[in-house]
């Protein structure tokens, strides 16, 4: 008998899909928050699911982490305290830890049992949570900001979609709170969804993200299992835009081995094509 020919489909917004071909389902379960799925696939190598959803992928991590943590922290100066709200999967403090500035980092997840899976089914993403400068905190991060003021030089929201305990990380609230926790000088990023099928939720959050950082704007990076591979985060900060002389600097200290980021994709992330610049004109 022939063997079984599994896909997985992720459906967005019910009316688009993207499937991938299954070789094995590793883990399927639920914390109190949401379903957490674990499979094993032939294009992307393990990838985990929440709620149905692709959160990541062995195979294309590297682009949304290295993007979400080094265009912030190459911002700054001297990044020394990181602020990690969701980020179970340990990709993003991975990437944070890569910046010798950096002496501490709290994560900030809501939900311990995306932390135990990605350490037992994704140790190459989840790598970094045992460094003796992360600190776990299974949180909520809308309430974990609001009472810390000048407490982070960073703040990375590596949250899921504004749906179920994420929809408070997109308000105008949480960002003030966000603005108060940063000293001077601080630097917020978040992933903000896709610009061509969330035009509506992308055009909210930049509303809400600029009433307590006024100049907050976009880059963007590739992600093949995003919905249309092509993704948004937010550049927000206290301080002024980065010389390009500091984020070669700063890019120069990582020593090496990353994949996807560079200084010239630092500078390019930010150029947006005219729907996206429409759209952002009307936020
Ligand atoms: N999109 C990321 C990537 O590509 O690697 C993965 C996102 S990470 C898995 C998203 C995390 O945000 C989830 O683990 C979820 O539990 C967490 N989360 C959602 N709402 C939260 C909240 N209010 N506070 C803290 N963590 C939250």
């Amino acid at each position: 008998m022939g063997g079984l020919d599994l896909w997985f489909r992720e459906i967005h917004k019910d009316d688009i899909a993207l499937g991938v071909r299954v070789k094995d389902v590793l883990w399927r379960g639920k914390s109190a928050f949401q379903t957490l799925d674990v499979i094993d696939t032939e294009m992307f190598g393990r990838v985990l699911l929440l709620d149905g959803l692709f959160m990541t992928t062995e195979r294309d991590e590297f682009i949304y982490h290295e993007m979400i943590a080094h265009v912030p922290l190459s911002s700054h100066p001297e990044p020394r305290r990181v602020l990690v709200i969701g980020g179970g999967d340990g990709g993003t403090v991975r990437e944070v830890l890569r910046h010798p500035t950096v002496e501490r980092v709290d994560l900030v997840e809501i939900d311990r049992l995306v932390v135990d899976k990605s350490r037992e089914f994704l140790p190459t993403i989840a790598c970094g949570l045992d460094d003796p400068r992360v600190s776990i905190h299974y949180e909520d991060g809308i309430r974990w900001v609001r009472d810390r003021a000048g407490a982070y030089d960073a703040i990375l929201v590596d949250s899921t979609d504004p749906v179920g305990p994420a929809v408070g990380l997109f308000a105008a609230e949480f960002y003030a709170d966000c603005h108060r926790a940063l000293r001077d000088g601080g630097v917020l990023s978040a992933q903000t969804e896709s610009p061509f099928f969330d035009r509506e939720e992308v055009a909210s959050i930049y509303a809400n993200l600029r009433q307590a950082f006024p100049a907050a704007r976009p880059y963007t990076a590739s992600v093949p299992t995003y919905p249309g591979g092509y993704w948004c985060f937010a550049w927000a900060s206290k301080g002024p835009d980065p010389a390009p002389e500091q984020v070669r600097e700063r890019y120069a200290r990582l020593g090496g081995g990353l994949k996807y980021y560079n200084p010239e994709i630092h500078a390019a992330a930010f150029v947006l094509p005219n729907y996206f610049l429409d759209l952002l004109g009307a936020a």
